[in-house]
């Protein structure tokens, strides 16, 4: 069967890639003949599921003594915070926070991190889907955030909210940890569908083919094992990490707004709203409401010496600041914005060892972290039309949006390090305040629901009594368009014959699109159909039928977990019914505490977007991807009301199941991704020999590169330890005092584990110098690329980088390489590679 008349090659012409000179051919699409490309070829049994995953409490941990430079890095921190917020950040306290004298009631408490970096080369990038977007390194390693609230009366009323750098939270990923935290036995018992969230920040930046569904499979060529237990296997270590650190500790809660760090990328749509209901929220010409300028934030605190373990924040914007052209691994803002404020509290004295910062995505449907706008790149300097973001030849391709530095011209990167410091530095300040002013989460009760609800042909009443319907899943034709942050949409034009750049998984199950029934097209309403993903369900699921509804709710904080990703006034409804209800239902236990409600999300699963009607009726990008037709949110709504009677204190059942459960694919999902055969040396070389090594002496400020003969990253992830580290020379008994300073939340083995380490590192035989790691590939200034020099012969060569941050301290230093080379036996043996000592001094200018 081919693709239907109505899907051509024109109409879902899409953006391109961010270089382009070359204009991607759209050719008519040749008859497809499905018998070259038989399902038969479907793996069933994936390439890495033989590779065996070293427990990972036993893993070593790579040294990163943080006393080099966090002196030099708080008085950064400190000083841009002074500067640039101004205070303007900041509600006036007055204003802000509600008179208190009680201290709060008393939860147990809980946070932990773990390192969920996938393979970081050779896979296809989850974002921008597009399949030519190839990882070739890392910028920052990836993280799942745990963070665990318990009621002391009620053990088993607790719930675990997971930030990780990721896309989305996923249905097969759930699965997995479900299983996992099943295998840890009684001890976590309590942890179950009801009360697990798994929220992604959406980077845009990390590994993809981990993902349940097919559509997302599509330019990634399918699943990959060790993508996937990467996320799985690490979103456990931080829920044990965070099981193990419970304790008795207080909650506070506080907001603040945060500017420059978003804008309404569809405000074409956002405007179609009503007048009245967006006037509510146009409070100045910096906030019109246009977006949600709000940071929620909910400290941590516990009560054996006052310390703060962590912090959970919830703003909006999208995880699309570096680029769709940029091949390297990173958390985009949200990961730089953890990575500043876990940073700033080494060393303080209000934060714990072990500090967690979590920073969740909200309402991130129409928001983009580009807060220049949507430009046309073709020399005619316009802005892109404001209907539908195209260019003076009508056409989206041109159209780009700019972060606050884009004229570094350096994929983002730089504007993805702005807008995250945008975002921390807000934060940081509320922490501070919170400190010296707490708003207490007061009411003894933590409760959660969690149901699926199947949203293919669900009937309700609108809150104006009609009868109102959902549909099976399906995409509209902007879909295909993509967004002004970069190409959104799956890259349906590699259909066309080339057989370079078309995906293999596209060649299979491009001949089983379906035609929308009549039905089907009428239930969408204003959205015409370009793939009808909710009626394919061969060779499995293209996208979810089946929802997540999830809410927890601990004092007078309730979180909505949402599956898709909610627009600013989509969240807004959401939240407003959901507080409108608790207030309601349980107005005796609350007394006069208003509710605080926030949304964070893509959870638990990814089904696209979800906006308001009005909007929908638009069919802007996010209008095409809001699955399930016009009425997806009011029924998202109807299903969560009708379960907050869940949430009441004194609830002791869950709610029935309204819909099958999902389906799990991870052990029958497509795969064409090939393993890594074996890693071989040139002639006359050896691993981790430099092959380009360092100059004597840099100013603070340049960067400084090595390039090792090395292996592919992929053999081993070096999870919880690093390829890249950067170590400096210190005088004396460095390795001993490396446990005491430990600040990456590790726990006593571990800290052992770091100390021999340290201790071995320093021992060389030939001299006596001792050598302390100051960065490590976590590190966002650290750069570890990867390139296959010959396929052949096998040859790799990987570079390290390190771009000197303004508060790096002047001293002696080396780069050091940590790899795994693959024999043709396929035995992974360690390797590594030492650049030459080099001495760092201060900047040019000064
Ligand atoms: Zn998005």
């Amino acid at each position: 069967m081919g693709m239907p008349d109505m899907v051509t090659a024109e109409d879902i012409e899409k953006v391109g890639p961010l270089t382009r000179q070359q204009p991607r051919p759209h050719k008519s699409r040749p008859s497809y003949d499905g018998s070259r490309n038989s399902n038969r070829t479907i793996l069933t049994t994936l390439l890495m599921s033989t590779i065996l995953f070293i427990p990972v409490f036993l893993f070593l941990i790579t040294t990163v003594a943080p006393e080099s430079w966090k002196g030099n890095i708080s008085a950064w921190l400190g000083s841009e915070i002074g500067e640039d917020n101004g205070g303007k950040g900041f509600e006036s306290e007055s204003e802000s926070w509600r008179a208190s004298s009680v201290q709060g009631d008393e939860y147990l408490i809980g946070v932990g991190k773990a390192d969920i970096t996938g393979p970081c080369v050779e896979i296809n990038m989850m974002g921008y889907a597009d399949p030519k977007q190839i990882g070739t390194g890392l910028r920052q390693r990836l993280y799942s955030r745990a963070f665990i609230v318990a009621d002391p009366a009620h053990p088993a009323d607790r719930f675990v909210y997971l930030v990780l750098d990721t896309q989305s939270g996923d249905t097969a990923i759930r699965y997995g940890i479900l299983s996992g935290l099943q295998e840890l036995g009684a001890d976590y018992a309590d942890y179950g569908h009801h009360n697990l969230a798994v929220t992604g920040t959406h980077s845009h930046s990390g590994p993809g083919a981990w993902l349940n569904y097919l559509l997302p499979q599509i330019t990634s060529k399918g699943f990959d094992q060790q993508s996937y237990r990467a996320i799985v296997d690490g979103a456990l270590l931080s829920i044990r990490r965070a099981h193990e650190s419970l304790g008795p500790g207080r909650l506070s809660l506080g907001s603040t707004k945060v500017y420059g760090a978003n804008i309404n990328r569809s405000l074409f749509a956002y405007l179609a709203n009503p007048e009245e209901e967006r006037a509510r929220y146009n409070l100045s010409t910096e906030d019109d409401g246009s977006v949600e300028k709000d940071l929620t934030l909910l400290k941590f605190q516990r009560a054996s010496d006052g310390k703060n373990i962590g912090v959970l924040t919830w703003f909006p914007t999208h995880g699309t600041s570096v680029l769709g052209n940029n091949t390297l691994i990173s958390g985009d803002n949200k990961g730089v914005a953890a990575y500043l404020f876990e940073k700033s509290v080494l060393g303080d004295e209000t934060a714990a060892e072990g500090f967690v910062a979590g920073f969740s995505q909200a309402s991130v449907g129409d928001t983009s972290p580009n807060v220049l706008g949507a430009w046309c790149e073709d020399g005619s300097g316009q802005m892109c039309s404001f209907e539908n973001s195209t260019c003076s030849d009508g056409k989206s391709q041109q159209c780009h949006a700019r972060g606050p530095l884009f004229r570094a011209n350096d994929e983002g990167t730089s504007s993805c390090f702005e807008v995250g410091k945008r975002q921390f530095e807000p934060a940081r300040k509320l922490y501070d305040l919170l400190n010296r002013k707490p708003n207490p989460v007061r009411g003894r009760w933590v409760k959660s629901f969690h149901a699926f609800h199947d949203m293919s042909n669900y009937k309700f009443q609108l809150p104006n009594g009609t009868e109102a319907v959902t549909c099976p899943a399906a995409l509209g034709y902007s879909f295909a368009a993509g967004t002004t942050d970069g190409p959104g949409a799956f890259d349906f034009t590699q259909h066309d014959g080339n057989t370079s750049t078309t995906s293999p998984v596209w060649r299979v199950v491009s001949g089983m699109l379906k035609r929308p029934s009549e039905e089907q097209i009428a239930c969408h309403g204003r959205k015409p159909i370009l793939l009808d993903v909710g009626e394919m369900h061969s060779p499995y699921q293209w996208t979810p039928n089946v929802v997540d509804v999830q809410v927890f709710r601990v004092g007078q904080l309730a979180i909505i977990v949402s599956p898709g990703e909610a627009t600013t006034m989509a969240g807004r409804r959401w939240k407003n019914a959901v507080g409108s209800e608790i207030s309601m239902l349980f107005a005796e236990e609350s007394g006069s505490v208003t509710p605080t409600v926030v949304l964070g999300g893509p959870a638990n699963s990814y089904t696209h977007y979800i906006t308001t009607e009005d909007e929908y009726n638009i069919q802007r990008y996010e209008g095409a991807s809001t699955l399930y037709g016009p009425h997806t949110l009011a029924a998202y709504i109807n299903v969560t009301l009708s379960l907050i009677p869940y949430l009441s204190s004194t609830a002791s059942t869950r709610p029935p199941n309204g819909g099958p459960e999902p389906p799990d694919n991870s052990n029958r999902s497509l795969s064409f991704i090939p393993a890594v055969v074996h890693d071989a040396p040139p002639l006359f070389r050896g691993f981790g020999d430099v092959v380009q090594d360092v100059e004597k002496m840099y100013h603070r400020g340049e960067a400084i590169t090595a390039k090792f003969i090395g292996a592919n990253p992929r053999n081993h992830l070096r999870l919880e330890q690093s390829y890249a580290v950067v170590e400096k020379l210190v005088s004396t008994a460095a390795a001993t005092s490396v446990a005491s300073q430990n600040t990456d939340g590790l726990r006593g083995s571990e800290l052992l584990v770091k100390a021999l380490r340290g201790k071995q590192d320093t021992s060389g035989a030939n001299d006596q110098k001792q050598w302390q790691t100051v960065r490590d590939d976590g590190d966002w200034h650290l750069i570890f690329r990867w390139r296959r020099v010959n396929e052949l012969l096998a040859t790799s060569e990987v570079e390290i980088t390190w771009e000197t941050e303004s508060w790096a301290t002047p001293g002696r230093y080396r780069l050091r390489y940590f790899g795994d080379a693959k024999s043709l036996t396929g035995a992974i043996t360690p390797i590594e590679g030492i650049s030459s000592e080099f001495e760092l001094i201060e900047d040019r200018s000064g």
